[in-house]
Order: structure tokens, then C-alpha cells, then sequence
């Protein structure tokens, strides 16, 4: 959560920032704007890399304010009809108990920055690699568009005569029957 307290408007979270180009008076600016509770253009420029929670320097987690402001503007474009399926989704439900004696339960998003040389060790291993993770986006890309090649392409942002390579080269599926033929 956003500590306001902790925040001395000097903008070096926004001016570090790798998305945006800002001067440090913009910077200032426009966190100034948000902490009024108004909408700032780095709400649509913020791709939520979460990094300038650790560019501050007085640990104000500037990120989580940026956050909560693009979900109060809804600037990342999810329509607020999908949010509250995802509320309604994930509500919980029954009766809150506390549990007592039962081990603890630790999660790396309790702690407040990241620091690697605390999370070596079993929490990385098994990751998956660069060629996996490729995978795994295409088929859900060719998931959302029902198969759809041309779709997915586009989506993709490449050609689908890329597209095809990929697919062979990582074994998936049959055409898209409603495509036009492979270019190639
Ligand atoms: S959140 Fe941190 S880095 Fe950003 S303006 Fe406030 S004190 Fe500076
Ligand atoms: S979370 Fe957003 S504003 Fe913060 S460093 Fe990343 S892209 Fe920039």
C-alpha cells in the first residue's frame, strides 16, 4: 500500500522509470496528481513492472499508488463488466476462520522488496524456459482467438508465415481450417 507519509514528491520513481521520459518537475507533478486522487498520463503509460517500488528511496511504494489509481480510472482498458466477473469470480465465500497451530503460511508478495539473494534457492528452480513460456503464450493466444491463425498473428504482431514456423517448430495443432492457405 501506498505510504503517503514517506513521500517527498521528489519524483525519482517516474523519472527512472524505463517507460515514460519524464523530467523530474513532470515526475513531481504528476505524482502530486495522484495523490489527490486524480488521473495522471503515466496511468496509461504504466506497464506495471512493479519496478519503482524499488526506486524510491524512502519506500512509499509509489507502484501500488499507481495501481490503484488505474483500476479507479480503469486506464489499463479492462472493461469494468470483466472486473467484476473477476471480483465475483474470486469472492470469497463461507466462513473466515482463524487458524491457530496449523504452520505458517509465508507468500513472497508479503514481502515489501525484492530481494534476490533472500529468494535463491527452490523458488527458482523449475522455472520455465524462454522457448516454453513462447509456447505457452501462443497457445493462449490461439486459445482466446478459438484457433484462429490470422487472428493470432495480428495479435502476435507477426506475420503468418512466422506464425506457421512456430507452430511447427513447437508441434501445435492442425491449420486453422477457416485460413486462408500458409503464404509461404
Ligand atoms: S513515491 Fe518515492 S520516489 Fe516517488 S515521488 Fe514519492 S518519495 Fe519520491
Ligand atoms: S510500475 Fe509503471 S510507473 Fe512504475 S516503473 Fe514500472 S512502468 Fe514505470
Amino acid at each position: 500500500m501506498f505510504d503517503e507519509t514517506r513521500c517527498d514528491r521528489c519524483g525519482d520513481c517516474l523519472v527512472r522509470c524505463l517507460y515514460v521520459d519524464y523530467d523530474r518537475e513532470q515526475a513531481a507533478f504528476e505524482i502530486d496528481e495522484l495523490i489527490a486522487g486524480r488521473p495522471a498520463p503515466i496511468l496509461s503509460s504504466c506497464i506495471t513492472c512493479l519496478a519503482c517500488n524499488e526506486y524510491c528511496p524512502s519506500g512509499a511504494r509509489p507502484f501500488d499508488l499507481i495501481l490503484e489509481r488505474q483500476e479507479q480510472f480503469c486506464s489499463l482498458g479492462i472493461p469494468p463488466e470483466m472486473l467484476a466477473a473477476e471480483e465475483a469470480r474470486y469472492a470469497a465465500t463461507g466462513e473466515v476462520r482463524v487458524l491457530e497451530n496449523e504452520g505458517r503460511v509465508l507468500s513472497a508478495c508479503v514481502f515489501s522488496s525484492t530481494d534476490a539473494e533472500l529468494f535463491q534457492g527452490r523458488l527458482f528452480e523449475g522455472l520455465p524456459t524462454l522457448d516454453e513460456i513462447e509456447k505457452r503464450y501462443l497457445v493462449h493466444v490461439l486459445g482466446r482467438v478459438e484457433g484462429n491463425r490470422t487472428r493470432a498473428a495480428e495479435i502476435l504482431g507477426i506475420d503468418r508465415r512466422t506464425l506457421y514456423r512456430m507452430l511447427e517448430r513447437f508441434g501445435i495443432g492442425d491449420r486453422d481450417p477457416g485460413d486462408a492457405p500458409d503464404p509461404s
